[in-house]
Order: C-alpha cells, then structure tokens, then sequence
C-alpha cells in the first residue's frame, strides 16, 4: 500500500544570507556553498507558491493547523514586507480552506529593533533566539564577520522583545566544556519561555569537537537536567527532557531528532527548493538539494522523493545495532546528518550514540522512580542502567565504558 507522507510544518528560509558568521555555522562553514547561490531573499513569486502550496497539502490531509518558520540566513535581514506577504497569504487562504497557519521565527537576535518586535508582536509570530550560553561561551562560536562576538547585541535584542511583550524560547547549540551550571543560571535570568539543546553538527567523519571518548554531551545534558528537575517549578520547557519523559511514558513527541515518529517538516529554500532538514549539508555538501521546487510542484511530489523519505522515516528505518537497541523508540537512532559517515552512508547509530544512551537512561530513571513499582510490574518498565543497555545491542567497548562511569 501507498502511503502519503504528511507535512505540517514548513521551515521557509526567506533570507539565505546572515549578519553572523558562526564558526559552526552548517549554512556556511562546513563545507557547503549552496546557500551562497540563492537569491538574497526569497522571491514574491516563491512566497505565494509555498503558501499556496503548503496551505493546499493542510487542507487536502485534514490539518487543521500548519506552522511557518521564518529562518535563514537571517530571516530579520528578508524585510518586513516579505513576513507580511507570506502572514496575510497564509491567514487568507487559511480562512478558505479551513487550516489555521501558525508562526514563529528562528533569530540571531541581533536585529532586534522596536520596529521589529512592535511588528512580530501584531503579528503574532512566536520568536526562537540562538543563544549558546553566558557571553564567554557564546562569543567562542557565534561571532559576526569580523570575529567579534555577538552576545551584547543579542542580549540588547532579547531585552527588547521582552520589553514588547514577547517571551522567547532560547536554542542552544551546547559545549559540553562550558559549566553547565553557569548556562542554567543565566537561562533562569533571561526568563526563556522554552529550551532548545543542540548537539553540534558533526558525524562519524567529523567527530564531535574535542572527542576523546567518554559521554561529555550527556554530562552536561544531565547536569542542567539535574538542576531543572529538581525545581518546584520548571521555569521553562525543555524539549529534549520532555521528549524523553513523554516517550518513557509511552506519549506521543513526535520530533525530527529523537522517537519513533515519522517527521512532518520539510524546508523551503529561498529560490523555492523544497528538502529534508538542511543541516544534511553539515554531512554531505549538497545533500539537502532535490531539484523540487515549489514554483512547479506540489507538496506530495516533494514528499516523495527519495530524501525526504528517508529523512521522513529517518526515525524507524534503523542500522542494525539500533534495531538491537532497547531504547531504540525513544532515541529514534538520533539525528539523521548524526549518523553519517562516507563507508556507510546513513546506515550507523549516532555518532552520539554514547551520549544519548546516557542521558536517555538516567532521565528514564528518574522518571521511572516516580512511579509505583506495580505500575512498572503493569507497563513492563525496567529502568534499565547505559551498561545494560549497551550489552543489549551487543557493544561490548560501551559496555565497559558505562560500567567505569556507573
Ligand atoms: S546566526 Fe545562524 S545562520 Fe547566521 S551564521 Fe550563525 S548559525 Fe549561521
Ligand atoms: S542509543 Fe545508540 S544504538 Fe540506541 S537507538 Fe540511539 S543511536 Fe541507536
């Protein structure tokens, strides 16, 4: 049987070029040049086209929401009327075909002004900022092109918005040799209203920065979690915790870098170009182009391709050792450009696969004692320990590794 991917969430890069130059930056630094081919800003025609295009593919598979991301590049350096296009398209066409669009932007931060706030605030648009930490740590790697660091004007950003009256999430690409204890402190001041942990973007090719063995993702992870967990009050959402108690607890969390759900993201190049999730080209330059494009096709035409089928299904179609693997519906093998390496493609566990069997483990734990030993008799749930998790799916140098760290 024939089965029609669905999408309800399209990442719209309405801006390809950026005022920052992240050292880490997979649009930019990695290796990948496409994004510099791309017109500066999206095109009219492209706008109306993705709307038209996304708004029919909601109506057509009875969704009654759809979500825009505005992202980059920059989205702030697009202009305000290209948001404004796209906003009054999609609540228009919203309206005749019974689909409500959502959106939300992915910002630097820097550009920032009252106009801009006063104009995301009307418009009812929810803001995401990418913020590393406290400035020593954000100023490593998020620096603008003349190696400056970016906190202050970032920080000048946030404080503007919150005096517009929005709250935004914070997303944070983490170093795992930063204290994880400062990064929380100075997420609690700054009053985000939700969390979004990155790993950085590396593969088994490019190994994660200062790899020397051992899970020092998953500690650092762990230690806000520790902080986080024990609060009377969670001052803000975390999704990858979330994420893990929801799926330990058998809910739904469907999610691009974790669980077993089928992905429902696609992303709009700025030239119309409709791919999987462009941190790929982190892996393989040019790994995100499909030739399909939203000036000539439809949405389903782009769900079909190849791509984005396996990015769509990226979380149940499995290597081996993550077929073997128990937690294997909650970690979901990881993120897909993860996995990569040039001998094998995408067919490996995470390159994080230690990290994730930690954190996964000890958060499930946690989880798991809350409960009642006869409601874990009942759900047959057992808090298993990274060493038996690892003996499972036959890593006998995992094994080892987490019997030294347990
Ligand atoms: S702000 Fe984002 S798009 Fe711009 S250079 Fe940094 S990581 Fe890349
Ligand atoms: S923990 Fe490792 S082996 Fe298990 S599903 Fe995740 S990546 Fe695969």
């Amino acid at each position: 049987m024939q089965i029609h991917p669905t999408c309800c969430l399209a990442v719209v890069k309405i801006a390809s070029r950026c005022n920052l130059n992240c050292t880490y930056c997979y649009m930019y630094n990695l290796g990948d040049r496409t994004a510099l081919a791309q017109p500066k800003t999206m095109p009219d025609a492209v706008i109306d086209a993705t709307v038209d295009i996304c708004m029919k593919h909601a109506a057509e598979h009875g969704l009654k929401r759809f979500r825009f991301v505005f992202h980059g590049g920059e989205p702030l350096m697009a202009g305000a009327s290209k948001f404004q296009r796209l906003i009054e398209a999609a609540r228009l066409r919203g309206r005749d075909v019974g689909v409500v669009p959502d959106f939300s932007i992915q910002t630097n931060g820097t550009l920032l002004t009252d106009y801009w706030c006063r104009r995301l605030a009307d418009w009812g648009v929810s803001v995401g900022v990418s913020l590393d930490g406290p400035k020593a740590v954000n100023d490593r790697q998020r620096v603008t092109h003349t190696d400056e660091g970016s906190y202050d004007k970032v920080i000048a950003g946030w404080d503007r918005a919150k005096a517009h009256g929005l709250r935004p999430g914070i997303l944070t690409v983490i170093d795992p040799v930063s204290a994880a204890d400062k990064a929380y402190k100075h997420l609690r001041e700054l009053g985000p209203i939700n969390v979004d942990f990155l790993l950085p973007d590396v593969n088994h090719d490019r190994r994660p920065p200062g790899d020397l063995g051992g899970t020092p993702h998953a500690d650092w992870l762990l230690d806000v979690f520790r902080l986080w967990y024990s609060e009377a009050e969670r001052p803000f959402r975390v999704r990858v915790f979330e994420q893990i108690i929801a799926t330990t607890l058998g809910l739904a969390y469907p999610n691009d870098s974790m669980g077993a759900g089928e992905n429902e993201i696609v992303v709009i190049e700025t030239d119309g170009e409709v791919g999987p999730v462009d941190t790929l080209r982190a892996a393989i330059p040019g790994a995100s182009r499909t030739g399909v494009n939203v000036l000539r096709d439809s949405l389903a035409a782009a769900l079909d391709h190849p791509l984005l089928r396996q990015y769509h299904g990226s979380n149940s179609s499995l290597c081996a050792t993550c077929r073997a693997c128990p937690i294997n519906r909650i970690c979901g093998g990881g993120y897909l450009s993860h996995r990569y390496s040039a001998a094998r493609g995408f067919d490996n566990p995470s390159v994080y696969c230690n990290d994730l069997t930690k954190l996964i483990t000890v958060v499930r734990r946690n989880v798991l004692d809350m409960l009642p030993d006869e409601a874990l008799r009942q759900a047959n749930l057992v808090p298993w320990s990274a060493a038996e998790v690892a003996a499972a799916r036959g890593d006998i140098v995992a094994v080892l590794t987490a019997d030294r760290e347990e």
